[in-house]
């Protein structure tokens, strides 16, 4: 009999990707296909027992898996959880542990397609692409308030040289001609021949950098990591661009540097209280995170809905590590992404 997996808080790429995937499964092993329910609600303790019936559900960044919602899913009879994201910062692990519920990730979906998305959003505040793609659509083809300032001999900081940084450092230095420095706690023996050297301290990156952009996750030890005394050392017009994790950045210090004029330029994937908002179409809502209105409204601050990793390669090995991961649990009692506490 197959798997029985509810995917909560899906989407309608989900829904292609995670069924394409699951059909050339069908196609070539047909007894290890899964049958799928796709639900539109993110899973929490309220919304658990959707879950009834199945036997593992499949989650995203948003979903709040804690000990309440863990003991509905376990009252269900569900026994695993597939997370179709690297990061496991929303699961209750020891409680997860405690009830026999095995948790397992995508540990790595597609590092290029963040490392393009990063790069992409500092050419866009740079180069100021989104204010010419309105103005042109009304009519107006004034350059004035467009100047921007090449890439091309430019410092970047990288802070965080895993699969990310690594390959933001590589498309900056190979592909622009920047000087790309870069601080981590574990320094990567690639960074060489990516084009990228290091400094010893944040503070020595920040200050010479023109452009910062985040690659680290999000810990105790790096959160609000940019604050007012690092946003203080960064040079006064930089650039700071986030696609990493919203807490990474004390929205409060960042919205005080925005407003003495501190930063040239800010582009953020990522924000600290983005569930209240990401992912759902909030057109016709208020915003009422005060702080997270006054970013949009800074003509210098671009925000995109947590949208670096959204490719056709990213969405594919998604869904086939999602299905490998549940194989695994199912058939072979262990998986090699399994996360414990
Ligand atoms: P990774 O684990 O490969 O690399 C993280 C790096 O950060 C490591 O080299 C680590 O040593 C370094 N680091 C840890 N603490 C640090 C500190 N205090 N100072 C400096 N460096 C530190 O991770 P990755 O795959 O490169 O992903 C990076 C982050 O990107 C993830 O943690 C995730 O939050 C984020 N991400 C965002 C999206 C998106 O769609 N916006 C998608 C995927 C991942």
């Amino acid at each position: 009999m197959s798997l029985k997996v509810a995917v909560f808080a899906s989407k309608r790429y989900d829904m292609n990707s995670l069924t394409d995937a699951n059909n050339e499964l069908r196609t070539a092993r047909p007894d290890e296909a899964v049958e799928f329910s796709f639900l539109e609600p993110r899973l929490d303790s309220t919304t658990a027992a959707l879950a009834a019936g199945h036997d593992a559900v499949c989650i995203f960044v948003n979903d709040v898996c804690d000990r309440e919602a863990l003991e509905q899913l376990k009252s269900n009879g569900v026994k695993y959880i597939a997370l179709r994201c690297a990061g496991f910062d929303n699961v209750d692990l020891a409680a997860a542990a405690d009830l026999g519920i095995r948790v397992a990730r995508v540990p790595a979906y597609s590092p290029d397609a963040v490392a393009e998305f990063a790069v992409g959003m500092i050419l866009t505040i740079v180069r100021k692409y989104h204010k010419s793609y309105s103005r042109v659509r009304e009519g107006n083809f004034l350059l004035d308030g467009l100047v921007g300032f090449n890439l091309s001999g430019k410092t970047v900081g990288i802070l965080g040289t895993g699969k990310i940084g690594l390959l933001t450092g590589r498309i900056l230095a190979r592909g622009f001609g920047c000087r790309v420095i870069a601080y981590d706690v574990f320094p990567s023996k690639q960074a060489e021949e990516y084009g990228i050297s290091y400094v010893d301290t944040l503070k020595e990156m920040l200050e010479q950098s023109d452009i910062v952009s985040l690659h680290c996750p999000l810990m105790d030890s790096t959160k609000y990591i940019i604050n007012d005394e690092t946003l203080g050392q960064m040079k006064r017009g930089a650039v700071l661009v986030n696609t990493s994790r919203g807490a990474l950045i004390d929205t409060i210090a960042l919205i005080r540097a925005l407003k003495r004029g501190h930063l040239g330029a800010v582009g953020i994937d990522v924000y600290e209280k983005e569930s209240a908002y990401f992912f759902a179409d909030s057109s016709d809502k208020i915003i009422y995170d005060d702080n997270f209105a006054r970013l949009l409204s800074f003509y210098n601050v671009f925000v995109s809905g947590h949208q670096a990793f959204l490719t056709d390669e990213a969405l594919k090995n998604i869904a086939d590590t999602t299905l490998s991961n549940l194989r695994a649990f199912e058939t072979k009692g262990e998986c090699v992404n399994e996360v414990k506490a």
